[in-house]
């Protein structure tokens, strides 16, 4: 098949990569003439990196990550509302924080080595019949196949699916990676703290000595336009984190990001079919985006490659994105849920935003709650398991 794929981020990369190593003439266009990666750092699942490992990179992606072996919240009194380890899931499960730039750089490297090819400098605004339309009118293709991975603001997700429901979230985040000067990140942690329901501030080991700052903002704050109050932030450091401050103080500049959660009532519309952030965008505090993404991408050419079609790809991923699109809805209130998937399906879905959750929220969150998924993974079918607060495993 003649496939377009819009957007060279981590969806794009990774389905152009697989795509074309499976025999499919591939085409991928990006608007920046220079492909980049956005932000700071983030935090890969289990099942990303099953998928790294499809695609030869988690060698090398261990090698420059930080191993993460549990996620942590307390209130800025000190008081445990989350308290998770892999292992307790299963013995062989572990995250890997790492810095966007090395994923983006790894998948960027394995891209180049592929048969894909790269077009950029085009910012594709629409997609006629069997064409891309560019900004400047130009018409690229025809393609069988166009696959829309141009992330959670999709222009294409606009035009060609008006009805999906695309909510700003009404909190961004404003995130950076700093020495780790004190050894926060030793412990291999996802650490985080809040203070009441409104804030929040994560610490992500990301490397060897290098910790990524999440810091949860209400979306008019760090509009891109309007100055960071750094003294009222570090302020606000010493007193929610004060073993933290120093190495939160040592950030003078920060990425400013918003996000959506994205519902699409299907996943293609005639040949255009919707991947990644552009499908399903969730909310950060869930650190799943990304691992669905590189899920969506392994299981198109999976699918295809055995015979399916678009329609048996839209079954194989719908079980598992649906139900975190849920968990990212909820997680404007409360939500912490922990699932896991058998072997190396383990998923965790982490800290919810805090912000805008009443105080029964915080107290839910310390009871036992249970939640299942059901649906294929990389490996194939999964036995839906149950977590019942912290350790307790049930199938
Ligand atoms: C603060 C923050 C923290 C996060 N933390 C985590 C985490 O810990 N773990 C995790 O798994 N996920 C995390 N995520 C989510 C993750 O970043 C996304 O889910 C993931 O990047 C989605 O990949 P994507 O390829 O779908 O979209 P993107 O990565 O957004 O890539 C889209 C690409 O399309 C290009 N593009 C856009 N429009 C056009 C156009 N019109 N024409 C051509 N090209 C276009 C863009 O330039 C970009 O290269 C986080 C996100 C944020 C904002």
């Amino acid at each position: 098949m003649r496939i377009g794929v819009v957007g060279c981020g981590v969806a794009g990369q990774a389905a152009a990569i697989f795509l074309s190593e499976g025999g499919h003439e591939v085409t991928i266009f990006e608007r920046f003439a220079e492909p980049r990666p956005i932000g700071a750092g983030l935090l890969l699942q289990p099942t990303g990196l099953a998928v790294l490992r499809a695609l030869g990179l988690e060698q090398p992606a261990l090698a420059q990550g930080a191993r993460v072996v549990g996620l942590e919240a307390k209130t800025h009194r000190g008081r445990s509302v989350l308290d998770l380890a892999y292992a307790d899931l299963h013995a062989a499960a572990h995250g890997l924080g790492i810095r966007r730039s090395v994923l983006f750089d790894l998948l960027h490297g394995r891209l180049k080595r592929s048969p894909a090819r790269l077009v950029t400098g085009t910012e594709i605004t629409d997609a006629d019949g069997d064409h891309l339309v560019d900004k400047a009118g130009a018409r690229c293709g025809p393609f069988d196949l166009i696959v829309v991975a141009d992330g959670a603001h999709s222009a294409l997700r606009a035009r060609r699916m008006p009805q999906a429901y695309a909510r700003l979230y009404p909190w961004g985040c404003i995130w950076t990676t700093v020495p780790d000067r004190d050894g926060i990140g030793v412990a291999g942690l996802l650490r985080q703290r809040v203070r009441g329901t409104r804030e929040m501030i994560g610490l992500l080991t990301v490397a060897s000595g290098q910790l990524t700052i999440y810091w949860s903002l209400p979306v008019a704050a760090p509009a891109p336009d309007k100055p960071l109050d750094l003294e009222t932030m570090h302020r606000d450091a010493r007193e929610i984190w004060p073993e933290a401050a120093a190495t939160i103080a040592q950030a003078d500049d920060f990425s400013r990001a918003t996000y959506r959660n994205v519902a699409l009532p299907r996943w293609k519309e005639g040949r255009v079919l919707f991947i990644g952030d552009a499908a399903h965008g969730t909310s950060p505090q869930l650190g799943r985006g990304a691992n669905l993404a590189l899920l969506d991408a392994w299981t198109l050419a999976d699918t295809l490659a055995t015979g399916g079609d678009l329609a048996d790809f839209a079954r194989r991923r719908s079980a598992t994105v649906r139900f975190y699109r849920q968990a990212s809805g909820s997680v404007s209130t409360e939500l912490q849920v922990i699932t896991m998937h058998r072997e190396y399906n383990i998923g965790v879905a982490v800290f919810g935003d805090t912000q805008g959750t009443r105080a029964e929220g915080f107290r839910r969150l310390r009871a036992p709650f249970s939640v299942g998924l059901q649906g294929p993974q990389v490996a194939g079918s999964i036995t839906p398991h149950f977590i019942l607060g912290r350790g307790t495993v049930t199938r």
